[in-house]
């Protein structure tokens, strides 16, 4: 079993200026220390001996350091799960023994409730109170999910028109070695969706964290040895996208590839698959319409429009970031949204106050205030917000924009900020008509429709090509919805049933009686 002793901290956390004063204990204690990843069970440095650094994004300061891994790390990680998958005792292990120790994991999980939060606030820069009641029990929760379904992937029989000579029947297996490529956004959350099918199925992972926020994920990999998985079962890596994430995707080694992040990523990852045809699921990128009819609950439509754009600064990639609202409440709905948006508390994760945090890092900063120059340049109307907040970190205003449209790249592109651009339609639109707006992206990954017409909502949600159509909500999750894209959103789906299918083989059996 795997053993793991605290490193001591480094320096005193009070005299690091990466922390926060308002971090507990353990958070503190478990940030300043020595971090290393887990490989074959044993918490180790990189190879090559090299770090990097962590930075908190309210204030640009260094958190810690981190090692950095490249391919010699991706190999012996591989290794070290394909022994556990072919030869170790995962591999004879009872779904019920898998299912017991995905349970422990969450029970572990949820009594680390604070410190987590505060952890994924810190590295991310998420409102704290967001992470306590969103992505750590959300977390908890998809792993209680996936350990019911460990005992319950099961094939079926089939009656074949060849006679009643015959009798069939399938069963699903593991996949086998899995790569797990995860972002900044929702870091523990990415985890938890990712690793809990894997591991309810039978498969072995490797997982490379995202550069940005490797925090809950490292401290994840304690409570995973904690909780008694078997060495090579899960081994997590921290590294950067090229020297690490793409000889992961690339390793013969690896069976299947499962992927979140941007589009543009997703397509290189594909491609490194081809190799040896390993399957590859991936969740990407959106730009997501939230459409509001002129009979819908104002109130409500206009403060769940808010909350699906602002929500997580913003950095959701199914973020509702095309509003579409009808000409006789358009204005309505600008004006309350920049309203809302221009009240948004803005500061620290950790300060218990805020609602809006800072952008994951300085790239994710420049990016989104150059979608806010460039929208600017080509003629937005700015409702709300439109620059910087605070002179130190990464803070970037709620802003709404209006008079937009279709070839402006703040309509066109994905921003993956507190940006949402706002757009009209007319009485003569009918459903078919708005459908082909708010299906005019190259993406599909999620839409909300506001109104009280149920025939409406059911023949728009209809009509919406995307894999998640809200009705008068936006942003609701549950480990038993499945939740994946169309188009170029993506391949496959997370959560529900439905994410076993991409977890497992089909195997037809037949005999002849
Ligand atoms: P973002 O642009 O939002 O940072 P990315 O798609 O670049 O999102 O990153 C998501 C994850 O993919 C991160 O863990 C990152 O390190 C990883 N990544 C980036 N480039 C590659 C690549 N070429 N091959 C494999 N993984 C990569």
């Amino acid at each position: 079993m795997a053993t793991f002793a605290a490193p001591p901290a480094d320096l005193h956390p009070s005299d690091n200026p990466g922390l926060d004063p308002r971090l507990g204990v353990a958070a503190a204690a478990f940030a300043n220390s020595r971090h290393q990843m887990l490989i074959d069970g044993q918490f180790v440095a990189s190879t090559s001996g090299k770090t990097f650094p962590v930075f908190n994004p309210a204030n640009g300061e260094v958190i810690c350091e981190v090692p950095e891994g490249d391919s010699q790390d991706v190999d012996k990680a591989v290794h070290a799960a394909r022994r556990a998958f072919d030869s170790g005792p995962w591999h004879t292990m009872s779904p019920s023994g898998r299912g017991q120790l995905l349970w422990k994991l969450a029970d572990l999980l949820e009594k680390h409730t604070d410190e987590f939060a505060e952890l994924e606030s810190l590295d991310n820069g998420k409102p704290v109170s967001v992470a306590r009641v969103a992505d750590v029990p959300l977390a908890v929760d998809l792993f209680r999910y996936m350990a019911g379904w460990a005992t319950k992937t099961m094939g079926s029989t089939i009656p074949l028109s060849a006679g009643p000579d015959f009798l069939s029947y399938t069963v699903r297996e593991p996949i086998g070695v899995v790569a797990q490529i995860i972002p900044w956004n929702f870091p523990l959350l990415m985890a938890a969706w990712k690793l809990g099918p894997a591991l309810a199925t039978g498969c072995t992972v490797v997982m490379k964290l995202a550069e940005q926020t490797p925090l809950t994920g490292l401290r994840l990999a304690q409570l995973i040895t904690e909780a008694g998985f078997p060495n090579g079962v899960v081994n997590i890596l921290t590294g950067f996208g090229e020297p690490c994430g793409a000889p992961l995707a690339a390793h013969d080694l690896v069976d299947k590839v499962a992927f979140t992040g941007s589009t543009e990523v997703g397509k290189l990852i594909a491609k490194a698959a081809t190799g040896n045809l390993k399957k590859v699921t991936l969740e990407l990128g959106g730009k997501s319409p939230a459409i509001i009819f002129p009979d819908a609950d104002m109130d409500a439509a206009i403060a769940g429009a808010a909350s699906a754009i602002f929500f997580n600064q913003g950095q959701c990639c199914c973020a509702g970031s095309r509003l579409f609202a009808h000409e006789s409440v358009f204005d309505q709905v600008v004006e309350g949204m920049s309203s809302i948006a221009g009240k948004i508390k803005m500061g620290a994760g950790l300060d218990p106050l805020t609602e809006c945090g800072p952008l994951v890092s300085e790239e994710q900063f420049d990016r989104v205030t150059g979608f806010l120059k460039s929208g600017r340049e080509q003629g937005a109307k700015f409702g709300a917000g439109g620059g910087r907040h605070s002179d130190r970190g990464y803070f970037v205003q709620p802003t709404v924009l209006s008079e937009v449209r279709p070839g402006m790249k703040v309509v066109d592109e994905e921003i993956f900020g507190p940006v949402v651009v706002a757009q009209k339609f007319s009485t003569d639109a009918d459903l078919d008509k708005l459908a082909m707006q708010a299906n005019d992206t190259i993406y599909g990954l999620a839409a909300s429709v506001w109104t009280k017409d149920l025939s409406a909502a059911h023949k728009m949600a209809r009509r919406i090509k995307a894999g998640t159509v809200w009705i008068n909500c936006h942003n609701v999750f549950d480990a038993a919805l499945p939740f994946g894209g169309y188009k170029q959103s993506g391949w496959g789906r997370e959560m529900g049933a439905e994410v076993l299918n991409n977890y497992t083989e089909v195997k037809a059996v037949t005999i002849k009686l």
